[in-house]
């Protein structure tokens, strides 16, 4: 199943790269991650007729679509707010540089290597999973705490019962 990331379809590498960046705080929104053949050409044909914004000819290659590559272009919404320049710059901070691509087009980004991409999102997924592991283990020592409480409250009665009855004596009721 393809991975989506704002209901746009994404490799699995920037899903994990770009899902941690809002995790951490930074807000923006994705526009356009990758595209299929079809999309491409349906965005193509509008260019062509005077009816859409700049689109690359479709082919395996072209920014959106790379085909079986991680590294594919991303639209992202720069809305004033600086959306797209904070997560270029966190990007950034976890090793992945990134380009604006297209001149005039302020939105379109491409990580400058495959490579950094791919490194970045398999940390991520290792920090997830550490994390994950963590939190398991806490949840079992949790539990491990109140079985031992348990234990303590079981042995409490039983002494307190013990001593009850020696006092009952003591008082002889
Ligand atoms: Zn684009």
């Amino acid at each position: 199943m393809a991975s989506t990331f704002d209901g746009k379809r994404v490799s699995a590498e920037w899903r994990a790269v770009l899902q941690f960046a809002r995790d951490q705080g930074v807000s923006f929104h994705l526009n356009s991650g990758q595209r299929t053949m079809r999309e491409q050409q349906a965005l193509y044909n509008a260019y062509l007729h005077g009816s859409g914004v700049l689109a690359a000819r479709p082919n395996a290659n072209a920014p959106h679509i790379k085909q079986g590559r991680a590294d594919h272009a991303l639209d992202v919404q720069e809305d004033g707010t600086g959306g797209r320049h904070r997560l270029q710059a966190f990007l950034r901070s976890i090793g992945i540089p990134t380009s604006l691509t297209v001149p005039g087009e302020n939105w379109h980004m491409e990580a400058d290597s495959q490579q950094d991409l791919i490194t970045a999102a398999f940390r991520i997924n290792s920090l997830r999973a550490w994390r994950k592991k963590r939190a398991r283990a806490v949840a079992l020592r949790k539990v491990a705490r109140v079985i031992r409480w348990r234990k303590h409250w079981d042995k409490a009665v039983k002494t307190a019962d013990h001593n009850i009855q020696l006092r009952k004596k003591q008082l002889g009721i």
